[in-house]
């Protein structure tokens, strides 16, 4: 019914190299919701969902038995299956996924909500590596989804500030309402000095969520005294930078990063199922699937923010 048009699905398009081997030719779209049209399993097997239930779809299917399955670590699976990724996924009317893969999603929760499930636990296993105390000042940089989706979930854990730093007037008034308390347009500001205007003289979270170089120096170099600075946008694999040892220990910094969405679906699903977040908003457009091409292939189409397809309108 719904699925989210992701980065990664435009560096798979464009032949980049990501975080997974893609063969082709393959439908792409991992971050999906649907309804259940058909159910097919073995004797003595007892679905959870029912025909006709509303699912979302965590896209990882783990092998169980690897190394790192077996090590409580299974988001670096050996054997992973990625739906959308490594195989066929919810750009299409429809979709095989494995039983285990599949949420119920609320009565009044839209698909389009329900879709975001899936970035939203990416999301989820990001903030719970940030360990953002109750009263300390965070900084997000970048207005996209991940970001808009961090300023909540840094608001829910008790930052006392949450600063969002953003070029895009749009994005930075669109955080404002979603309870930013202070946003900064990089281009024309100073944003170490704008933080220290409004008080915030020690920040001990920066989350970085556009993966380019110099946003990730920007994070380093904002970040506080005992701070943590969370690597979530995804760099350029080739993408390298200088950092100088002595600013980690003057300030005691610890770099983090985040890689997809281990045993954080429910809690995404959960939170979503109860409208804890606002997420509305932060779907730009519906497209058709024959929208998609035109999607991947204009950058000017996905900058507004999160596009949706809907292969069957509505949603
Ligand atoms: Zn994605
Ligand atoms: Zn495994």
């Amino acid at each position: 019914m719904a699925c989210g048009l992701c980065g990664t699905d435009v560096h798979i398009f464009h032949g980049d190299k990501g975080a997974a081997d893609n063969p082709f030719p393959i439908v792409l779209g991992h971050e999906f919701s649907g309804v259940v049209e058909e159910i097919n399993v073995g004797g003595g097997v007892r679905p959870h969902v029912a025909i006709g239930d509303r699912v979302c779809v965590d896209p990882n299917v783990l092998c169980g038995r690897c190394e790192f399955c077996l090590g409580g670590i299974g988001h670096f699976c050996e054997g992973m299956t990625g739906i959308g990724t490594t195989v066929d996924g919810g750009f299409a009317e429809y979709c095989a996924v494995p039983l285990t893969q599949l949420y119920k999603i609320a009565d009044d929760c839209t698909y389009g909500r329900a879709a975001l499930a899936e970035p939203l636990s990416c999301c989820l296993h990001g903030i719970d590596g940030c360990d953002i105390r109750a009263g300390e000042n965070a900084v997000v940089i970048g207005g996209g989804l991940i970001g808009l989706i961090m300023l909540q979930l840094a608001r829910m854990r008790g930052a006392a500030s949450v600063c969002l730093i953003e070029p895009v007037a749009e994005k930075r008034a669109l955080a404002e309402s979603l309870g930013a308390d202070l946003t900064i347009d990089p281009f024309t500001r100073d944003a170490a000095q704008e933080l220290w205007k409004n008080g915030i003289r020690r920040v001990s979270t920066v989350i970085e969520c556009v993966g380019s170089v110099k946003t990730v120096e920007q994070a380093i170099s904002l970040a506080g005294k005992k701070s943590v600075v969370m690597l979530f946008g995804l760099t350029k694999p080739e993408d390298s930078l200088s950092v100088k040892p002595f600013d980690f220990f003057k300030r005691e910094i610890t770099l983090r990063s985040s890689f997809i969405n281990p045993y954080t679906m429910k809690r995404a699903v959960d939170l979503i199922n109860g409208g804890k977040l606002e997420l509305d908003s932060l779907i730009s457009a519906r497209l058709p699937l024959d929208g998609l091409g035109d999607a991947l292939g204009n950058p000017d189409i996905r900058k507004s923010g999160k596009i949706l397809i809907t292969p069957w309108g509505g949603a």
